[in-house]
């Protein structure tokens, strides 16, 4: 190691923080299953050497007291260089309140706060730290949401058009599959703005039962849609895997997968084409590498789930990617409260090649709405 880089002994991790920040969306959110008009953002802080990195989640303001509680305890004076260790002992010291959920998302955000300061302390970026496929990922746009009227859909469509992008999705199964032919009229709006060089996906949130999901997919077969994403609730791996044989369209599912074990399964199953993984709830990147491997292993591509900014870098590193979702909502946060994250071109988000992931929190931004 070069003498100016810190010796792993020096890096002990000395302060981990969380905060947490309740925003507001720009216009009220809603998909098959649930409705919002607020997204909370938690932040976590890990300081070593005087070197601080940042890794983040959305979820609920209960997991900045479980970073700060629980797993900062346990990671602090451990070295920064030695990430799987930490995530071990963390793994370990939940096992008595529980892995899945909140907890997931608590140790997702800790991990990824880690691999980003081990990527400063090392001066890398971090996709070079996980060792770099690609130097950009491509995304496709997602949002379209069930609340959107005619106007505002097509708007958001053209938006993302804008950023050259193959591929865009939309939210349907309204009202838990109670609103199919509204569904079908917003896809059918959704095919023709976007015109027949651009893939259309739906994501219906599980809103739907698995008959109903097989006869909307096979409308979605005719029109043309290629991705279909939990058609049926992602805890229903038979139903998914129905809707996959009964149909050609790629079933995708899995991001609320918590732990390999949840990923293994659904692979296993035979549930998905595509399986889908969130580095802010699944365990961090820690853990988000080892899915990537048991997906491959099942010869599945996998694809990012959400916070686009969190995820580029990590993506970046996995070779059995297919994209990565550019969600709306968290764009929008990760634009507004975060510097470093510049827009797509040509359908692709390129990562930054300063060290860590090239993001920054901007604290005072989001202080007004701390939670
Ligand atoms: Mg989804």
């Amino acid at each position: 190691m070069p003498q100016d880089l810190p010796s792993p002994g020096r890096c002990r991790l000395e302060h981990i923080s969380a905060a947490a920040y309740t925003i507001p969306t720009d216009l009220p959110e809603a998909d098959g299953t649930i409705a919002w008009d607020t997204t909370t953002l938690v932040v976590v802080h890990a300081t070593a050497d005087g070197v601080t990195g940042t890794g983040w989640t959305y979820g609920a303001a209960e997991i900045a007291p479980l970073v700060e509680h629980t797993l900062a305890p346990i990671a602090c004076g451990r070295t920064a260089m030695d990430i799987p260790g930490a995530w071990l002992a963390m793994v370990r010291g939940l096992r008595n309140i529980g892995r899945p959920g909140l907890t997931a998302m608590a140790l997702s955000a800790v991990d990824n706060a880690l691999w980003d300061l081990k990527a400063r302390l090392l001066r890398l970026p971090l996709h070079r730290l996980l060792g770099a496929v690609r130097d950009d990922v491509p995304v496709y746009g997602s949002g379209g949401f069930t609340t959107y009227n005619h106007h505002q859909l097509t708007d958001q469509l053209r938006g993302w058009l804008d950023l050259g992008v193959d591929a865009v999705k939309i939210k349907i199964g309204e009202d838990f599959g109670s609103n199919t032919s509204r569904d079908l009229d917003r896809v059918e709006q959704t095919l023709a703005v976007v015109g027949p060089d651009v893939q259309v996906f739906v994501d219906a949130n599980g809103g739907y039962t698995t008959g109903q999901a097989v006869r909307v997919g096979h409308t979605l077969d005719v029109y043309g849609v290629t991705w279909f994403e939990e058609p049926v609730t992602s805890d229903d791996l038979p139903g998914l895997r129905t809707v996959r044989e009964a149909t050609r369209l790629d079933v995708a599912a899995g991001e609320y997968i918590d732990s390999l074990d949840t990923a293994h399964r659904m692979c296993a199953a035979g549930a998905v084409d595509c399986l889908q993984v969130d580095v802010t709830r699944c365990g961090g990147i820690t853990e988000l590498l080892r899915i990537a491997a048991v997906a491959a292993a099942h010869h599945l591509d996998i694809s990012g789930h959400c916070s686009p900014y969190q995820h580029a870098p990590v993506l970046a590193a996995v070779p059995n990617l297919r994209h990565l979702e550019y969600f709306h909502d968290h764009a929008r946060i990760e634009h507004t409260y975060f510097t470093g994250a510049t827009a797509p071109r040509a359908g692709r988000l390129h990562v930054a090649d300063t060290p860590g992931s090239g993001m920054t929190f901007d604290v005072e931004r989001a202080a007004p709405f701390t939670t």
